[in-house]
């Protein structure tokens, strides 16, 4: 796992190089700088040889500058260390789940992957920023402070060893408060937040039943609650700091009086008093660092595991070694005996054999929840048979790259999803390389011109959060005239008109029907009407394909078909 982790250092091992190179010259300037002044005191105070002494003080400035200089350099290069290593296993989680399959979002809550990419980034950032350089300068000045304050004295050093040990322990202690508070914190503003959010998508909701009220309060008590997480924070904190801060003047204070007796004693020269004292100083930010690192080593490790779980999920559907690459499906459909089940589910099909034509348009009808959406999932590869195959002009799909594949499918399903933006950004979605043009005939098409240009921005006008100033006709027209600019041979229109009132239907089923043209189309639709000029129609069953003909083959057999168009025309 460590190594794993080290392994995204190596991009950028230069910079790592100078960063680390720069905290050893920093940590070994702030050891070697009690020497100074402990050498400053003892051999040449005595002596008032003043020319000397600016000399060296000259020299210790200059000292102090370089020290200056580096200790940006650990600071600015470290970050930007950090920011590097996070940026790139963001970038690596987001590309893996765009490759993820429908089955992994099926059972992935969307709140687990946003946590991965804000929390736990977050603590491996943090580790990443500080962590393995801080770690490697902290244990060095720790020992190195000891090691020269036993050459010196081992009598006061001693002293000194025994009471790090409590320093060490209240820092501890007061971390451990302190991440409790901290973790009470983030629970009470995520709850905040989340009301937030819930009230402001839903504020429709909440204004039409005049619930403002209502609402406010609720807020006002995650609030308040988040106001005490706080303050119970500040209050670990102020603690932790004064405590702290008495304990190292008590230090301070022991080796004084200690290091005078000595003094006194003639056993510890002056100069090796205040070089002491200085150490003492020396010797808390190891200890600072190190407690903290304790805390985010578990804490970075424990999120770094789970990124590596995520990265390490393999997609489920993915190109065979020998999968080709085919430009141009005609789209002669086959399904030989499939079979499909989703995971936890009962069989949703079973043994389904269908042969389309390419260029035929066939509708399929049947009670919700028969498997309708499903077979037509299964020709995009969204999901994988579990028996039987999918053909494609005689290819099995699974033989086809995924990318060749569904480059020439397209779907329109009842609800279209589109991206916060322009219109113009939601309609090339369909051809993000299209041109002005290109977009302004797909519109057209698709019968959005006239509403396009009715709109004082046009094509630049903010759709809003996804598609929140449109209308399902709208919409749909849209998804439509995107259909228009991918061109694909395969189409398959899922229940396209369903949400829609009988009028605006009416305009949509013509831009769908020159969609259709010279298409295999595969059509699920609910109302009888729209699929009247189908070549063939599909009645598909919790059972499987229970009837298939054409609309007036199947009205004349008078079987589920003719039952569902009596029902549906009181006739
Ligand atoms: P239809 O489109 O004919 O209404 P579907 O193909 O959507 O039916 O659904 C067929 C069955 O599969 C239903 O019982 C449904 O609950 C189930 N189902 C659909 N999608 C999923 C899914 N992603 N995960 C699990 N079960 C599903
Ligand atoms: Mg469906």
């Amino acid at each position: 796992m460590i190594r794993r982790f080290f392994s995204y250092y190596i991009p950028h091992k230069k910079l790592f190089a100078a960063d680390f190179s720069s905290a050893i010259v920093v940590a070994i300037l702030e050891l070697a700088f009690p020497l100074a002044v402990q050498w400053f005191v003892d051999s040449l105070l005595p002596y008032g040889d003043w020319p000397t002494i600016v000399w060296i003080g000259i020299g210790l400035f200059v000292i102090y500058g370089i020290s200056t200089f580096l200790q940006y350099v650990v600071h600015y290069w470290g970050h930007n260390l950090g920011i590097n290593i996070e940026t790139d296993m963001r970038q690596q989680l987001f590309e893996h789940t765009q490759k993820q399959s429908f089955k992994y979002f099926d059972n992935t809550k969307t709140g687990h992957i946003m946590s991965r990419f804000t929390n736990d980034l977050f603590d491996i950032g943090e580790l990443a920023h500080h962590g393995p350089e801080d770690m490697f300068i902290a244990f060095m000045t720790f020992i190195g402070a000891f090691w020269i304050m036993f050459t010196i004295n081992v009598k006061l050093a001693l002293v000194i060893l025994c009471i790090v040990p409590i320093l060490i322990g209240l820092i501890v202690f007061c971390n451990l408060k302190m991440n409790k508070a901290w973790k009470q914190m983030f629970r009470d503003i995520a709850d905040v937040n989340a009301r937030v959010e819930d009230s402001v998508s839903g504020v429709r909701v909440v204004q039409s039943f005049t619930n403002e009220r209502f609402e406010i309060s609720r807020f006002n008590k995650e609030n308040k609650k988040f106001r005490k997480a706080k303050i119970l924070s500040y209050k670990v904190m102020a603690f932790s700091l004064s405590s702290i801060y008495m304990l190292t003047r008590f230090i301070t204070l022991a080796v004084l009086v200690y290091g005078a007796w000595l003094s006194f004693n003639g056993q510890l020269s002056n100069g090796e008093l205040v070089a002491f004292i200085l150490y003492v100083n020396v010797l808390l930010k190891p200890i600072d660092k190190i407690s903290a690192l304790m805390e985010l080593y578990p804490k970075g490790m424990a999120g770094f595991k789970r990124f590596t779980e995520m990265i390490d999920t393999e997609p489920e559907i993915k190109d065979a070694k020998d999968a080709i690459h085919v430009p141009s499906l005609r789209g002669d459909i086959s399904l030989n005996n499939v079979g499909f089940r989703y995971e936890n589910h009962k069989r949703v099909l079973n043994g389904i054999d269908l042969h389309v034509r390419a260029g035929e348009t066939i509708a399929f009808v049947g009670p919700s929840g028969a498997g309708k959406t499903t077979i037509c999932s299964l020709i995009p590869r969204f999901y994988d048979v579990e028996e039987g195959a999918i053909t494609i002009d005689g290819i099995d799909i699974r033989k086809i790259t995924k990318e060749s594949l569904r480059s020439q499918i397209g779907i329109v399903q009842q609800d279209v999803f589109l991206f916060t933006g322009t219109l113009r950004e939601n309609i090339a979605y369909g051809m993000l390389d299209a041109s002005d043009e290109d977009i302004a005939a797909a519109a057209k098409r698709a019968h959005l011109e006239h509403f396009i240009a009715s709109l004082p921005d046009g094509y630049e006008t903010q759709i809003g959060e996804r598609g929140l100033k449109l209308s399902g006709g709208q919409k749909q027209r849209i998804a439509i005239a995107r259909m228009f600019l991918k061109n694909p041979p395969i189409l398959i229109l899922d229940e396209a008109t369903s949400a829609l009132d009988t009028e605006t239907e009416l305009i949509i089923q013509e831009a769908l029907t020159e969609l259709a043209k010279d298409r295999t189309t595969l059509v699920i639709a609910h109302r009888l009407a729209t699929i009247r000029n189908a070549d063939r129609i599909v009645v598909v069953t919790e059972e499987g394909i229970a009837e298939e003909g054409t609309h007036d083959e199947l009205i004349e057999k008078g079987g589920i078909f003719a039952n569902l168009h009596r029902v549906q025309y009181r006739r």
